[in-house]
């Protein structure tokens, strides 16, 4: 299991064949169309991280990088999925599906609580404990931090464990259809807050 740092694209597709791939985003802060793609982090669930950092300035050129993300084998895991597939869209050029989202997984499932984070998550589902220390830190610098490195890589390590046991939990509650159509629904909202309909709910009545 290792973490693997890479400029501007991915060396090649060092993923295994068909396997589902966790993809998570870092940015300059939460205006997609302000604030800059630094980091995209990738995993196919068998143990290493695969970091891509975008310098400023960049092209977004990442060949390698957009087939993974925009290959239709390939589903896209994410944990509140809304924000990263709308930076990737945005920068890369790439609709980042098909897709799963474990935070809407878990609000179908976990009805129980309002905490639907990834630290929240992980820990009960998967009884183990990661940092959110680096969540608000610079991702634009000329280098990455060891503890910004590892929580980057820490954001996809879990989120093939997480679907095994949301999606146990979505059958037991009957609700997997209703997960699936959410999903597909996914990169429509996202290109609706590109689009200038960030703040609303366009099945409101008012
Ligand atoms: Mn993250």
């Amino acid at each position: 299991m290792a973490v693997f740092f890479h400029e501007e694209d991915l060396p090649g597709d060092v993923f295994a064949p068909g396997a589902a791939i966790a993809v998570d985003t870092e940015t300059m802060g939460l205006i997609t169309a302000r604030d800059r793609l630094c980091l995209v982090q990738l995993s196919d669930g068998l143990g290493d991280e695969h970091l891509v950092r975008f310098g400023p300035g960049s092209d977004y050129a990442a060949p390698v990088l957009r087939a993974v993300l925009a290959d239709p084998g390939r589903v896209k895991l994410y944990h509140f999925g809304r924000f990263d597939i709308a930076a990737i869209r945005h920068y890369l050029g790439v609709v980042a599906a098909p897709v799963y989202c474990t935070k809407i997984a878990s609000r179908l499932v976990r009805t129980y609580t309002d905490r639907h984070g990834l630290k929240e998550l992980v820990r009960e589902l998967l009884g183990q404990d990661i940092s959110k220390q680096q969540q608000s830190s610079d991702w634009g610098g000329p280098d990455l931090s060891e503890a910004q490195r590892d929580y980057a890589a820490s954001d996809v390590r879990y989120l093939h464990r997480l679907r095994e046991e949301l999606d146990r939990r979505l059958v037991r509650e009957g609700r997997t259809a209703l997960a699936q159509a959410c999903f597909d629904f996914l990169p429509a909202r996202a290109e609706l807050d590109l689009a200038g309909w960030p703040e609303t709910d366009i099945f409101a009545h008012v």
